[in-house]
């Protein structure tokens, strides 16, 4: 990266000075809105220490989840202001808006090493917008917070593949930096993208398959093979003839699964066997079941141990593993063994065969830790699902790329 980084920022003096941040607060709640997931904000920390630390006024910008641009208790940044006051051994507060009054007169107020979250800049649907103007005009009144002689620290990992006004147009108006999780983000997957030792195996699990296909394609001239498991397997099983019942499928997709089985069939590993389920509910009644065994109107939440064994030995042979979403509803104990399955094999493989392995995404690595995994046993776990995906795909991160010059 020719980008200019925290240090040069730490080595031209930030005593003093307001920097603006955009960290990744966008963390999973439970439906009492607590934190189930403290990942980002942990990974957040050592830039903002280092702040802290240098003396700077600092202030935070972070979106949580998607509130369509309106002010919604619900995705308020409250239990993040809390989460961060604990993990970071200081109160930090809250701003009541994003660029209103009350932001205007904390930012104000700050003297040297404080640290201010401003509420979820989503609540402005001028953030989001694709009107560069309109972004243009939320991005100066964000800079307006940081007053003279301000600077702008980029270290929201997860939105750097979004030209959004926090991530991409404050940039344009501040001296940017890279924070300390962009940049050791990038150059962990730049080992990945560029260059993997083989066999490079990857895995692709998740909801969503028109998501993924971009990262097939990209991927199937450097990957040796291309596990499939998840909600996105049963669009591949559909275009192979299986009748899914009422498992997640994309329809329109089919005939692009087929072609890719087509064109890549050699390299794409999918399920042998799938837990059914009769509902999707965590007490629901299920049993693991053959590719064609799905009872008419049940659904398949997991992939069933077969395949996780078969999975298991091809991770095994791996030196480089990239891993992108969950092999089944891991969120609901019953549905989580093909999930725990696949990541203690890509585990193993890095203690065993010294695989160098890199978790992709919110959920996966949100999984990792939910099932109560050893973080440590992966080479890397990216805070950035969507973003790391883009990066692999050889995609251009605007985010990233603004800061270049
Ligand atoms: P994504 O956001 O695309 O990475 O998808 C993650 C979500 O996919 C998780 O919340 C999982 O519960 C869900 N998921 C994984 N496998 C399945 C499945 N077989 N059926 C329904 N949802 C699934």
């Amino acid at each position: 990266m020719t980008v200019k980084t925290l240090q040069d920022l730490l080595d031209e003096g930030v005593d003093g000075r307001h920097v603006l941040v955009r960290s990744d607060f966008n963390v999973p709640l439970n439906d009492a809105g607590e934190i189930t997931d403290p990942g980002r904000i942990t990974a957040s920390l050592p830039t903002l220490q280092a702040l802290v630390e240098g003396g700077a006024k600092v202030i935070v910008m972070a979106h949580l989840g998607r509130p369509k641009g309106e002010v919604n208790a619900r995705y308020s940044l409250a239990p993040v202001a809390e989460a961060l006051s604990e993990a970071l051994g200081q109160y930090v507060a809250l701003a009541g808006d994003v660029v209103g009054e009350d932001a205007h007169e904390r930012a104000n107020g700050l003297t040297e090493g404080d640290v201010l979250l401003l509420e979820n800049v989503r609540f402005d649907a001028r953030e989001t917008s694709k009107d560069e103007a309109e972004r243009g005009e939320f991005a100066d009144q964000l800079v307006e917070l940081a007053a003279d002689n301000g600077a702008f620290v980029s270290d929201g990992f997860g939105v750097v593949h979004r030209a959004q006004a926090s991530v991409y147009d404050v940039a344009k108006r501040l001296p940017a930096y890279a924070g300390k999780l962009v940049e050791k983000e990038i150059s962990v997957l730049e080992k990945t993208a560029v260059n993997p030792e083989s066999p490079y195996v990857v895995i692709l699990g998740g909801s969503k398959v028109s998501d993924k296909l971009g990262v097939i394609e990209a991927l199937a001239g450097k990957a040796d093979k291309i596990i499939i498991g998840g909600g996105m397997c049963y669009t591949f099983l559909a275009a192979q003839g299986y009748n899914t019942q009422k498992s997640l499928l994309q329809e329109e997709m089919i005939d692009t699964c087929r072609d890719l089985l087509e064109r890549f069939g050699d390299k794409i590993v999918l399920p042998v066997d799938l837990v059914a389920a009769a509902e999707f509910s965590a007490d629901s009644e299920h049993k693991v079941v053959a590719l064609d065994g799905i009872p008419e109107g049940w659904l398949s939440p997991d992939i069933g141990p077969d395949s996780v064994e078969k999975f298991a030995e091809v991770i095994a042979t791996s030196k480089t593993v990239f891993w992108n979403g969950p092999m089944g509803v891991f969120e609901m104990a019953p549905f989580s063994q093909g999930t725990k399955g696949v990541a203690q094999a890509i585990i193993d493989a890095t203690a065993d065969n010294g695989s160098f392995s890199v978790v992709g995404g919110g959920d996966s690595a949100a999984s990792v830790r939910v099932l109560g995994l050893k973080e440590d046993g992966f080479s890397h776990i990216s805070t950035g699902g969507g973003a790391s995906l883009e990066f692999l795909e050889g995609k251009e991160l605007p985010g990233v790329s603004v800061l270049d010059r």
